[in-house]
């Protein structure tokens, strides 16, 4: 899949590596990061020379346009060993294309797929100490792209940084999350910028969470902005529905991010003949399930947690309580995938990509 491309990469090495001084039995998510970063500039109409160098704070003007006009996107992704010392990744292809399509939407240049993925693997060929052997142990990838040019008028930059930097993770694991169902606040709306993984769409769904903190609840899952009646997404995992023994889930559209966890769980829906339909949900329904005791299951799927359970959710003042399950789909997907991810189990659809 790597394109054999002959330009190099300038590598600095850092001239200690801090790992000796990482706890990885008790890491807190994207806190510590590794010794080294990619860094790629685009300048004068043309992505120039990438370079790894080691991680550490940015020289940018005050006046760079990222912190004027948030002109910023990202990707999250991960880097897995097996028990031989391989290094994997899961469909790396997929985070390159979606991070082409966020930069599109938000006019950034598009980055050139060989820089991508050699960069990637220049990257973890140095940091390969920093990624554990474990279910669950892993190297969290970002690659991100901000608009640097110094000049605050309100127009797309004509100079941009794009960089990856790495931070270990251990199993994430986010307790008992209870929800609010959205009614007043909005995520995204039709033609807006929903579908892209912009640095904005997260800014403005930290207050509307905030506020469901203060009433108890962990998380927002955003309903339609035009009604507030069809659910959507979790804000940072995509939302998956088991009534009886049916699992559901939103249609992509502008409004949600076509997570690549959503389309491998409705893939192994398929492969495994689970039942699942793939169509606007009602806050209606899921109340109705609900009550009725046939709403067996919330989850969400996203990079950081894989799948992550929900235990409770609330609208219009009614909460209901989730039952708590024995072969919950959750953990059926989620061993699946982890297994998949960590090269313990086949991968007949060549998700897995070796680095
Ligand atoms: C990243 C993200 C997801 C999950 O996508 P994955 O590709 O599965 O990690 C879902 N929703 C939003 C808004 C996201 O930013």
């Amino acid at each position: 899949m790597i394109d054999s491309s002959t330009y190099e990469i300038d590598v600095v090495k850092a001239a200690n590596s801090k790992i000796n001084g990482v706890n990885f039995d008790d890491l807190q998510f994207g806190r510590v990061f590794t010794d080294h970063m990619f860094v790629c500039d685009y300048i004068d109409g043309k992505w120039q020379k990438p370079q790894i160098i080691p991680y550490g704070p940015l020289s940018i003007e005050p006046s760079a346009r990222v912190f004027h006009y948030g002109q910023a996107v990202f990707e999250g992704m991960k880097a897995y060993k097996d028990d031989l010392g391989a290094i994997f990744m899961f469909r790396p292809q997929e985070n390159f294309e979606r991070i082409n399509k966020s930069a599109a939407r938000l006019a950034i240049p598009e980055f050139p797929r060989d820089y991508f993925f050699k960069g990637l693997k220049t990257l973890l060929d140095l940091e390969k100490d920093w990624i554990k052997v474990g279910l669950g142990k892993t190297l969290y990838l970002r690659p991100f792209v901000i608009a640097t040019e110094p000049a605050i008028s309100a127009s797309p930059a004509n100079q941009y940084r794009f960089m990856i930097i790495c931070s270990p993770a251990a199993e994430y694991y986010a307790g008992e999350v209870r929800v609010l169902f959205a009614e007043k606040y909005s995520r995204s709306a039709d033609g807006g910028v929903g579908f892209a993984k912009a640095a904005g769409n997260y800014a403005a769904q930290f207050y509307p969470t905030e506020l469901a903190k203060k009433k108890g609840f962990n998380q927002v899952i955003w309903t339609d902005a035009n009604t507030h009646e069809y659910l959507e997404e979790a804000g940072t995992m995509n939302i998956f529905f088991r009534v009886n023994d049916t699992l559901l889930t939103a249609p992509n559209n502008d409004r949600i991010l076509d997570g690549v966890t959503r389309k491998s769980v409705l893939q192994l829906a398929k492969d495994y003949n689970i039942k699942h339909e793939v169509r606007p949900i009602s806050v209606k329904e899921i109340k109705e399930a609900a009550r009725n005791g046939n709403l067996k299951e919330i989850f969400g799927a996203g990079t950081a947690a894989v799948i992550n359970p929900i235990a409770a959710f609330e609208h219009a003042d009614d909460v209901f309580e989730l039952p708590k399950l024995e072969n919950s789909y959750a953990s059926f997907f989620k061993d699946k995938l982890t297994r998949i991810q960590h090269n313990l189990a086949d991968d007949p659809h060549g998700w897995r990509y070796k680095v």
